[in-house]
């Protein structure tokens, strides 16, 4: 099966821009080169409310657990997490993330450096059409099995694509019960509830029936 020109062209942006984030060699803040995968993990356990085993993380990633073994070992290296018992199972730990380590997630976050200054060009509407697109590359990359963590809106029960009633907030989240726009659009939200497959495809169905009209 070949792909049409013009997606053609989309999957060599899409695997330029992912060069240039493994490269990182673009950064010129002193901000050590991280694999994706560690800074991945690194902002997962930064933002998260509670420490996380390691099967979660490697969930929520979409990645083996072989694979997330080496990032947490060469994060461990750094010393930029902490491991600590966890009551729920003798065997297991949890990992969270050293004040040195949250010192690294502050310059990965910098809005001046790395893949984060290219967004300072996009306006709100750029962002919404990014966060789309995301949704959608997101679904399709789960229902490949590429991927089984993300915890984005299109995959989430609280969803309502098309019922936010309000000029610029065209969904609604019956979670927090709040109209939105495509620029608020979650790719990893703690509240997130993954829906049940047909609610899932619903929600496909009808965030692009939006988009078409
Ligand atoms: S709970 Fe989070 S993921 Fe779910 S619809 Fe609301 S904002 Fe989106």
């Amino acid at each position: 099966m070949t792909i049409d020109f013009k997606k053609q062209q989309a999957v060599a942006g899409l695997e330029q821009l992912a060069t240039l984030v493994r490269a990182q060699s673009w950064r010129q803040d002193g901000t050590p080169s991280l694999p994706p995968t560690q800074s991945a993990v690194l902002r997962m356990l930064d933002g998260a409310a509670v420490p996380l085993r390691a099967t979660q993380i490697a969930e929520r990633l979409g990645i083996s657990a072989a694979s997330l073994s080496d990032s947490l070992k060469a994060l461990d290296a750094k010393g930029w997490l902490i491991r600590t018992a966890d009551p729920a199972d003798k065997r297991a730990s949890l990992l969270g993330v050293t004040e040195a380590g949250r010192e690294i997630v502050t310059r990965l976050n910098d809005p001046q450096q790395g893949i984060a200054a290219l967004m300072n060009g996009l306006n709100e509407q750029d962002v919404g059409a990014l966060l789309r697109v995301t949704q959608l590359l997101v679904r399709e990359a789960q229902q490949k099995g590429l991927a089984t963590g993300p915890r984005t809106c299109l995959g989430c029960r609280f969803f309502r694509p098309g019922e936010g009633n309000q000029p610029g907030k065209p969904h609604f989240c019956a979670f927090v019960q709040q109209p939105f726009g495509d620029s608020e659009l979650r790719v990893d939200c703690a509240e997130q509830q993954p829906a049940d497959e047909k609610y899932a495809g619903e929600s496909v169905l009808r965030f692009r029936q939006m988009n078409s009209q």
